[in-house]
């Protein structure tokens, strides 16, 4: 399918790897122009590399943590407009609702809810201005079906899932199209690190973890970065102009409800 946004332009968010890579590849499948960023400078060049030369499209990697102001200002410096905007960053640790102190809690609000209500502050005004605009937000299945271990992250996720909740409708008469994607397991360096927790903590291997987990997803496997990234590609195309302000879980069935 011709997702007709060739020639576009995006920055996709924590991409050297994992989901945010699925997306930035999707999106150049489609022929968007990227830029793409991650902490670690060797990895995310190394990514635009591998993904320029394999689409043809402009790859632009910088290195930065985009969950601080610091970080955001050097990608925003490099992107101070884009068509589609993809937020990202890595998840909070696990942990016990007992331990989480108001340091704890701030970190997770500001790398899981406030990197990604700041990107959509700086790049969608100029959507509405252009009269286009598409952002996709990776959240987690945990908005829908908390995962107690991961509550730092049920707590910033369900923000953010609030207010886009009210500010995808006010830009929508604008052309902008602002979702959110949430995952279930995927198959990426998070999934093998949250494992490799239950593993330790139940005295069971690493694989033995894995096979109790895909148990639980009716399709029986983790999902991929491929997956994901096609489905964050659709929700940028022309076609998705009437998908707003919607919380798309991927998840092979394992959220058992009803809608
Ligand atoms: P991943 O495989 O560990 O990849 C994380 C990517 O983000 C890497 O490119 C990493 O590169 C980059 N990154 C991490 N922190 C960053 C920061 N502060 N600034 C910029 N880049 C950063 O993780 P993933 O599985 O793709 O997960 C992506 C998000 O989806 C996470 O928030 C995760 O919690 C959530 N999620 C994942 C799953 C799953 O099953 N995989 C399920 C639910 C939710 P550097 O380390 O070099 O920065």
């Amino acid at each position: 399918m011709d997702l007709g946004i060739k020639g576009k332009r995006a920055l996709v968010c924590a991409a050297s790897k994992g989901l945010g890579r699925g997306c930035a590849e999707a999106l150049a499948a489609a022929g968007v122009d990227l830029v793409i960023n991650s902490r670690t400078e060797a990895d995310i060049t190394q990514t635009a590399h591998e993904i320029a030369a394999k689409y043809g499209v402009s790859v632009t990697p910088v290195a930065a943590d985009i969950t601080t102001p610091e970080g955001r200002a050097k990608v925003l410096a490099v992107v101070a407009q884009a068509d589609i905007l993809v937020t990202n960053a890595g998840g909070p640790p696990p942990g016990n609702w007992q331990d989480w102190s108001r340091d704890d809690f701030i970190k997770a609000i500001d790398s899981n809810m406030l990197s990604a209500v700041a990107l959509m502050q700086a790049l969608v005004p100029a959507m509405m201005d252009r009269g286009w605009g598409r952002v996709v937000n990776i959240t987690s299945q945990s908005v829908k079906s908390p995962i107690p271990a991961l509550g730092l992250s049920n707590t910033a996720r369900t923000g953010l899932t609030g207010f886009v909740a009210g500010m995808s409708r006010q830009v929508a008469g604008s052309g902008v199209c602002v979702n959110n994607l949430l995952p279930g397991i995927h198959d990426t360096d998070r999934a093998t690190g949250l494992d490799g927790g239950v593993a330790k903590a139940k005295g069971i291997t690493q694989a033995e973890a894995r096979t109790q987990r895909e148990a639980t997803i009716p399709t029986g496997a983790y999902g991929t970065s491929d997956d994901f990234g096609a489905t964050c590609a659709f929700l940028c195309s022309q076609q998705a102009r009437f998908i707003v302000g919607q919380n798309i879980l991927l998840d092979g069935g394992a959220v058992n409800a009803t809608i």
